[in-house]
C-alpha cells in the first residue's frame, strides 16, 4: 500500500458532478483530488451519455435533410448512403477530445487524478483501488460522493447489450435495426428512438403511462408525441412489457395494458430498454461512515451534508432532476459550502431540453402544476408558423408558451417545442433567476430574424400585445 497522502477535497467520480466541484475547488484554493474508475474522466454525460447521443442526434438528422430536405430547397445531391462506421468513429473522436479536455482542466486547476474504485474507508479515509489491484489511501478533510447513476434494469428484459440494450448500447449498434423497440417514453429513448428511426429503422415506443415525457408540460407533450408521429415514430401508451425472449429471428416480447388485460406479442430486431436511471453507489463503503440510501437508493442530504459529518453527495446521485447541468450547479454550491461561502441551488430553474426534432425545452412550473397548486395565472403564446425565421429555414412546428402569475406578472414557467429551443431557454433562465415579469421580456429587444423573437412574442401575449400573429 502507498503512502497516505493528505487533502481538502477528495471526490469520488469523475462526471460533471465530480469534474466541476473539482474545478470549482481548485479555484478556491482547496488541495483536491478526484477519483474515477471508469479510465477516463467526463462520467456519465461524456461517456456514454449526452454528448455520444448529441453527437449521433446531429449527424442523423443532416442524413435526414439531405435524404429528404435538400432537394425542396434546390440542393440536388444523390441519394446519401450511410457510413455508420464512420459516424461513430467521428462521435467516438469528439467524446475523446471532450474527455482529454477535462483532464486539462484538472491540471490547470492542480486537482490531482487517481484512476481507480474510490472506496470510503471511514471517515476523512478514501481507498484508491487502482485498476492493477495496487491501493492507496487517501486522507482528507471532505469527501463528496458523486458517482452518479446506472440505467434502471427492467424485470424479464435481461440486457445482452447485442439484441437488449441501454442507452448505452444504444449509442454504438453495429448496423441500423429493420426494426427498434423503445421501452419508455422518456427523455433518453426518444432521442435515441429519433435518432435511429432517422438512420432507417422502423421504431415503436411502448410505455407504461398513458402519455410521453412525464415532467413535460401536457399541451407540449401531446404536440411533440404528435410530431413524432409525424415523421413515423409509432407508440404504444399504458402498456407494459413484461417478458422478451430473443432468437435468431430477433426480440421476443409480452405486452400487457398497464392496468391489465390481454397479452400481446411483438418481435423487434433491437429492443432498447429506456426506463430511466437509478443512482450508483455500488462499493462505495457508505456503511463504513454510517450513510445509508433511501428506498430508491440516493443518498439523502441536506444542502448537500450526508449523514456523516465531512461527507457530502452531489449529483446523480441524490434527488433532484438526472441532469448534467443541474450535478454541476450542486458541485459549485456543495464546494462553495465546503469552503466557507453561501452556495444555493434553486431547483425550480434547472431547464429541461429534448434534442430531438423540433426539441423541446422548459424551465420552471408547467400549466398541470400551477392548476394542480391553484395558482392564479395568466398564458401567452406564439407558433413558430409565425416567425420569420422558422418559416424562411422550413422548421414551423411549434409554439413558446409563457406563464406567469396573475397578479404581479412575474414568470412562473415557460415551454417551447421548435427550432433550437434549447439554446433559447436559457434567455428565460436568467429572467425568471432574476424574478422577471413577462412584461421586462417583453419589452426587451430581439435580433431579428431570429427564432428568438417568437420568445418575446409568446411573452408579450400574457398581456395580450402579440404583434405578428
Ligand atoms: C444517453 C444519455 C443521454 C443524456 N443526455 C443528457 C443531456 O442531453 N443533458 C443532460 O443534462 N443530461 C443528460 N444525461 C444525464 C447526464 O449524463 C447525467 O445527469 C450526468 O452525467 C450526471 O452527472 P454525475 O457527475 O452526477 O454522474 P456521472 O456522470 O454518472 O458520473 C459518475 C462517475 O463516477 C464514477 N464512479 C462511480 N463510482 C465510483 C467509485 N466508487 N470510484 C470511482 N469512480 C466511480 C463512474 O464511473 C462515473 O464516471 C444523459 C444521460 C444518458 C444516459
Amino acid at each position: 500500500m502507498a503512502e497516505d497522502q493528505n487533502f481538502d477535497v477528495v471526490i469520488i467520480g469523475g462526471g460533471p458532478g465530480g469534474y466541476n466541484a473539482a474545478v470549482r475547488a481548485g479555484q478556491l484554493g482547496l488541495k483536491t483530488a478526484i477519483v474515477e474508475m471508469r479510465g477516463v474522466l467526463g462520467g456519465t454525460c461524456l461517456n456514454v451519455g449526452c454528448m455520444p447521443s448529441k453527437a449521433l442526434l446531429h449527424a442523423s438528422e443532416l442524413f435526414e435533410a439531405a435524404s429528404s430536405e435538400f432537394a425542396s430547397i434546390g440542393i440536388e445531391v444523390p441519394a446519401p448512403k450511410l457510413n455508420l462506421v464512420q459516424m461513430m468513429k467521428a462521435k467516438q473522436d469528439s467524446v475523446t477530445a471532450l474527455t482529454k479536455g477535462v483532464e486539462f482542466l484538472m491540471k490547470k486547476n492542480k486537482v490531482t487524478y487517481f484512476v481507480g474504485r474510490g472506496t470510503i474507508a471511514g471517515q476523512g479515509r478514501v481507498t484508491v483501488t487502482g485498476n492493477d489491484g495496487a491501493t492507496q489511501t487517501l486522507v482528507t478533510k471532505n469527501i463528496v460522493i458523486a458517482t452518479g447513476s446506472e440505467p434502471t434494469p427492467l424485470p424479464g428484459v435481461d440486457v445482452d447489450q447485442k439484441q437488449i440494450v441501454d442507452s448505452t448500447g444504444a449509442l454504438s449498434l453495429p448496423s441500423v435495426p429493420k426494426s427498434l423497440v423503445v421501452v419508455g417514453a422518456g427523455i433518453i429513448g426518444l432521442e435515441l428512438g429519433s435518432v435511429w428511426r432517422r438512420l432507417g429503422a422502423q421504431v415503436t415506443v411502448v410505455e407504461f403511462l398513458d402519455r410521453i415525457t412525464p415532467g413535460m408540460d401536457t399541451e407540449v407533450a401531446t404536440a411533440f408525441q404528435k410530431a413524432l408521429v409525424k415523421q413515423g415514430v409509432s407508440f404504444k401508451l399504458g402498456t407494459k412489457v413484461t417478458k422478451a425472449a430473443t432468437g435468431a429471428k430477433g426480440v421476443e416480447l409480452t405486452l400487457e395494458p398497464a392496468a391489465g388485460g390481454a397479452q400481446e406479442k411483438v418481435t423487434a430486431d433491437v429492443v432498447l430498454v429506456a426506463i430511466g436511471r437509478r443512482p450508483f453507489t455500488k462499493g462505495l463503503g457508505l456503511e463504513t461512515v454510517g450513510v445509508t440510501t433511501d428506498q430508491r437508493g440516493f443518498i439523502p442530504t441536506n444542502h448537500f451534508k450526508t449523514a456523516a459529518p465531512g461527507v457530502w453527495a452531489i449529483g446523480d446521485v441524490i434527488t433532484g432532476p438526472m441532469l448534467a447541468h443541474k450535478a454541476e450547479e450542486d458541485a459549485v454550491a456543495c464546494i462553495e459550502l465546503i469552503a466557507g461561502k453561501a452556495g444555493h441551488v434553486d431547483y425550480n430553474l434547472v431547464p429541461s431540453v429534448v434534442y430531438t426534432f423540433p426539441e423541446v425545452a422548459w424551465v420552471g412550473q408547467t400549466e398541470d402544476q400551477l392548476k394542480a397548486a391553484g395558482v392564479q395565472y395568466k398564458a401567452g403564446k406564439f407558433p413558430f408558423t409565425a416567425n420569420s425565421r422558422a418559416k424562411i429555414n422550413h422548421e414551423t412546428e411549434g409554439f413558446v408558451k409563457f406563464l406567469a402569475d396573475a397578479k404581479t406578472d412575474k414568470v412562473l414557467g415557460v415551454h417551447m417545442m421548435g427550432p433550437q429551443v434549447g439554446e433559447m431557454v436559457g434567455e428565460v433562465c436568467v429572467l425568471m433567476a432574476f424574478g422577471g415579469a413577462s412584461e421586462d421580456l417583453a419589452r426587451t429587444c430581439h435580433p431579428h430574424p431570429t427564432r428568438s423573437e417568437a420568445v418575446r412574442q409568446a411573452a408579450m401575449g400574457v398581456e395580450g400585445w402579440t404583434m405578428q400573429a
